[in-house]
């Protein structure tokens, strides 16, 4: 697959423009794969214009991507995959998109994804679903799936994306690619639309590690317009340490998951202890919480954030002359899909004044307590391992009836996401089938140099 450094070399030999042109013509030819929502052609043909005249200079001069579609960005509208937003043009750019600008990369479109990015197949895309890179009769995963499928077609050599609670990483995990879910408060979500606020975080999708490195090194660090960001702390890593200290999540390696997807991981630790890494089975019992927790505490906090789409202050508002109360209800029946609604009603509920002891604050204490684990188990470990999903990529329509089924396909994710830690998916080989399938390494807070390091040294072996 390509990398960062193949186009540039290719900027090098002919010309920015010509490179742009490539890409979107890639993207073109890809339309049925349905990883773009829309194209930013006319200004990605300016900027690349402007890096062939030495306007534009930077690290990644001319070196095109791609940004999900929940991340504000000029040159199309910013959907969100909605029809609440479908004609939404930003008035401003996401921070992220803002500083890969600034060294000269040029954004040459917006990916599909779930509406609000509400799920984990890009099936509840307002606009349908993205089809998997490697299977077009397959999901692209979610709720990232444009991102990551249109890096695994080579039409850019890396991609945007957020993860709230495995969105970057399931997918990346489906279409054979390199997925970083970094530190909770590592990069800025200024200009990204808000799901649940005390997990979203954004990372990137990429073909190799050391591309991944390179576009967080640029992307990451302190934001004074997003109050949740740390001080800059990541700093890329040559050389992994030797003889690190492992846990194999036995919670995530049960009955329940794929026999190729635990062949694959099992693989890779053989091949971190071949590399004089300690690999040990370790439990973290709240695991089986996780997904009970986080489908309380995520949709309360995603029923605040979708608040502001009332009609009235942006995106789409429903015609016709009515009550206050028509105008909210109309207005957001047509803008969301079902899941946003039921999220939403969800979210209201264990909100609501009668219920908010009984599932909310209880949510919130067994989100402490897995919080708690994890902290016990990075004392004696330096990182964790285990799948992505459960399954390689699933069919189209094969969870959609069933929203438990689909939730359940988060199950591996959504764990590090409660707590705030890194957490990454590399490929690590098919199915019998020739599905990718990825594992996933998760670190202690702020561990993501070291996580990549270790990942770097393994890859291609
Ligand atoms: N699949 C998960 C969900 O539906 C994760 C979504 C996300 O990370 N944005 O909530």
């Amino acid at each position: 697959m390509t990398t960062i450094s193949d186009i540039q070399k290719k900027i090098k030999s002919s010309s920015a423009r010509a490179v742009v042109e490539n890409a979107l013509r890639l993207a073109r030819d890809n339309e049925d794969y349905h990883a773009l929502l829309n194209l930013t052609e006319e200004r990605a043909l300016k900027r690349a214009d402007e890096v062939d005249e030495g306007k534009i200079t930077g690290k990644l001069a001319g070196v095109p991507f791609v940004v999900k579609d929940n991340f504000l960005a000029f040159g199309a509208p910013t959907t969100a995959a909605s029809k609440m937003l479908e004609k939404f043009d930003a008035p401003l750019q996401a921070t992220a998109v803002e500083k890969l600008e600034a060294e000269g990369a040029i954004c040459i479109g917006k990916a599909n994804l779930d509406a609000f990015a509400h799920g984990g197949s890009t099936e509840n895309s307002a606009f349908g679903p993205t089809k998997n890179a490697f299977d077009k009769t397959r999901v692209a995963g979610g709720s990232s799936g444009g991102s990551a499928a249109i890096t695994a077609l080579d039409v850019v050599p890396f991609a945007l994306g957020s993860d709230t609670g495995g969105s970057i990483r399931e997918p990346a995990s489906f279409n054979g690619v390199v997925g970083v879910k970094p530190t909770y408060g590592m990069i800025s979500r200024y200009g990204v639309v808000a799901m649940a606020s005390s997990t979203d975080v954004i990372g990137t999708f990429t073909t190799n590690i050391a591309d991944a490195e390179m576009i967080l090194q640029i992307i990451s660090g302190r934001d004074d317009r997003d109050m949740t960001t740390l001080p800059d702390f990541f700093e890329i890593q040559s050389d992994v340490k030797p003889g690190l200290r492992i846990g194999l999540v036995n919670d995530f390696m049960t009955k329940d998951v794929d026999p190729e997807v635990l062949a694959r991981v099992n693989e890779y630790v053989e091949k971190l202890r071949a590399s004089g890494h300690t690999v040990e089975a370790v439990d973290l019992p709240m695991a089986e919480y996780s997904l009970a927790i986080y489908y309380i505490i995520v949709p309360a906090e995603l029923s605040s954030n979708l608040a502001r789409y009332d009609g009235i202050r942006y995106g789409h508002r429903a015609e016709g002359v009515m009550t206050l109360a028509e105008l909210y209800g109309r207005t957001r029946d047509e803008g969301f899909v079902t899941e946003n609604k039921r999220r939403i009603m969800i979210g209201s509920y264990v909100l609501s004044s009668g219920f908010f002891d009984a599932y909310y604050l209880q949510a919130q204490k067994a989100r402490t307590l897995l919080i708690n684990e994890f902290n016990e188990l990075f004392k004696k470990y330096d990182m964790l391992i285990g799948p992505v999903a459960p399954t390689s990529a699933f069919k189209l329509g094969e969870n959609t009836a069933d929203p438990i089924k689909m939730y359940m396909c988060d199950i591996m994710t959504v764990a590090t996401s409660l707590a705030g830690l890194p957490a990454i998916s590399v490929p690590a080989g098919n199915s019998e089938s020739g599905l990718p399938i990825g594992v996933q390494l998760m670190g202690p807070y702020r561990s993501d140099a070291s996580l990549l390091a270790l990942a770097r040294s393994m890859e291609n072996k």
